[in-house]
């Protein structure tokens, strides 16, 4: 199955820790795609560091769920504690699609149920799935891009921050 995988980070050393996840994710799956990656203005709790996001496809043998707790144990090698809702977090890592599957389950929401609204997964998104069509709303993530406007996302080469 095709799984899309959104990475943040926005604590420690945020790039690397995107780097290290997606070495990570070889044990999930193997890497079709990887997105470039964004620097992106805090949403929801706007008091903390900048995030660097990414996206990355991989073909995997898993089922949602035990993809799920396998990116669980991701985070919190990385050292993720779960503190605040939206809050700094050294690594955060959530499923966007699994194929064109829709989950409705306590634990597992997919596809994401705020993907459409957020520039810092439509812009990474684009880069590896421009064309996909999220199985419930019918549009391409290209579209749903296109309806982003004020949320401050830029692409991230080394060195440079906000
Ligand atoms: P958001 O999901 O709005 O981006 P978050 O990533 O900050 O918020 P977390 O604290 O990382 O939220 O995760 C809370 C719970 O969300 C997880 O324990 C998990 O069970 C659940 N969850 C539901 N759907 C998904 C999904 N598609 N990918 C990852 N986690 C999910
Ligand atoms: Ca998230
Ligand atoms: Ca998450």
């Amino acid at each position: 199955m095709e799984i899309y995988i959104a990475l943040g980070s926005n604590l420690g050393n945020r790039a690397e820790n995107l780097e290290n996840a997606v070495v990570a994710l070889k044990g999930v799956g193997a890497v079709c795609a990887q997105s470039q990656v964004y620097e992106t203005a805090p949403l929801y709790v706007i008091d903390q560091p900048a995030y660097l996001n990414a996206v990355v496809k991989l073909e995997t043998s898993l089922t949602a769920e035990q993809a799920l707790t396998a990116l669980q144990a991701i985070e919190n090698a990385a050292g993720r504690e779960r503190g605040v809702r939206y809050g700094a977090r050294s690594l955060d890592l959530d499923i966007l699609y699994y194929g064109n599957v829709v989950i409705e389950t306590a634990t597992l929401q997919v596809p994401h149920p705020l993907l459409a609204e957020r520039a810092f997964v439509l812009y990474p998104l684009c880069d590896v799935a421009p064309d996909f069509i999220h199985p419930v709303t019918g549009k391409t993530s290209t579209q749903m891009k296109a309806a982003m406007c004020g949320q401050d996302v830029r692409l991230y080469t080394k060195g440079t921050s906000i």
